[in-house]
């Protein structure tokens, strides 16, 4: 018996290594311009796989590495456990107490479609795509850090496996320490398998990216600049320098060019935010190609990110 058939028999989920069924589609993320091969690839299926794998690790003095979605990978794993905690899935919201316990695996997708019927909305990323808990614990500096901060400032508690295998909980009564260091931390504070999240009650927001086509980028950027100096507080918004993909999923105007996506965001009267919008420098006012208002759990439906895996790194931000 090999010490993986050990863990094998204590984990209810697959133990998988190089050459076994299923561990290319264990260890792919959304990012297919990296191939990770870690020594043992372990999908958990509750806060116990985890801690078992941990303990193993340990045991074995073997790195371990988290992944969600992949959306954070930025080079290969070749070594160690990559821990995949995608079927840590279950999203819950409770309306009265505005909380959103959230598992280790779920993108902000199912925290914006369970929250949205109550009027709630959690404050996330760009993309619903992304892992809320991978999100949050570097921080979380999104669509409303303006008007409402970053997201790790709502993170509530956390159920984490630490070094050792034990399972904590980190809130601003138990282990304080742990709690303010996984709120930006990120990296090496322990496996998070819960996180529970404060809501805000925000129907609806003003959003949505303009595009610009490469001819106009220095003049558009200028104008950004010179308008983000006066910006009202509540608007925030960011540019992106893209190089967008001759594929169907991008529309037909924008499909293999460069462009500069102004992204803006005002959670408010809709009037409002577009007068705050047309203060813009001139230049900015004369092509605009999208924007709108929109419910937020639509909000994926005007993104230029891949919705599913695909290669990454032609994006250039700004
Ligand atoms: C399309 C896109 C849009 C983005 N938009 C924004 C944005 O608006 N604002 C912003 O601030 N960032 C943004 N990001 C960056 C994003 O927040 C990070 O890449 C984040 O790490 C992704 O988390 P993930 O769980 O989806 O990714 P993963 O690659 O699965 O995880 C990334 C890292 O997070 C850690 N991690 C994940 N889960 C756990 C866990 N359960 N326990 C312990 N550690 C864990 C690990 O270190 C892991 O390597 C964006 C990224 C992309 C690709």
């Amino acid at each position: 018996m090999t010490s993986y058939d050990q863990l094998r028999a204590r984990i209810a989920g697959p133990v998988l290594t190089s050459g076994d069924p299923g561990f290319a589609e264990e260890v792919t993320g959304s990012n297919l311009a990296i191939s990770h091969t870690p020594d043992v690839a372990v999908g958990v299926t509750s806060v116990a796989d985890v801690a078992e794998a941990v303990r193993f690790a340990a045991a074995e003095g073997i790195p371990v590495r988290v992944q969600a979605t992949g959306h954070g990978a930025h080079e290969p794993i070749t070594d160690g456990m990559l821990i995949s905690t995608r079927r840590l899935s279950d999203v819950m919201v409770d309306p009265e107490t505005r909380i959103a316990s959230i598992a280790a695996g779920a993108s902000w997708r199912p925290v914006q479609q369970a929250a949205a019927p109550h009027g709630l909305t959690a404050i996330p990323g760009s993309s619903v795509t992304v892992g809320a808990v991978g999100y949050t614990l570097g921080g979380g500096l999104g669509p409303l850090s303006r008007s409402h901060g970053f997201t790790s400032d709502y993170a509530r508690e956390f159920e984490v496996v630490t070094a050792s295998g034990d399972i904590v909980t980190a809130s601003n009564t138990e282990n304080p320490e742990l709690f303010w260091a996984l709120r930006g931390g990120k990296v090496g504070l322990g496996v998070v398998t819960r996180m529970q999240l404060e809501l805000v009650p925000l129907p609806t927001i003003y959003a949505g990216s303009i595009f610009f086509p490469e001819e106009h980028l220095s003049a558009v950027l200028r104008g950004w600049i010179d308008w983000t100096r006066s910006a009202h507080d509540q608007v925030t918004t960011s540019v992106a320098i893209m190089n967008l993909p001759d594929v169907e999923m991008v529309p037909p105007p924008l499909r293999g060019r460069r462009v500069l996506s102004l992204r803006f965001a005002y959670p408010g009267d809709a009037r409002e935010a577009r007068s705050w919008l047309l203060r813009c420098a001139p230049s900015l006012r004369r092509s605009s190609t999208r924007s709108r208002r929109c419910r937020l759990p639509t909000s994926a439906r005007s993104t230029t990110t891949p919705t599913g895996p695909a290669p990454a790194g032609a994006e250039a931000c700004c």
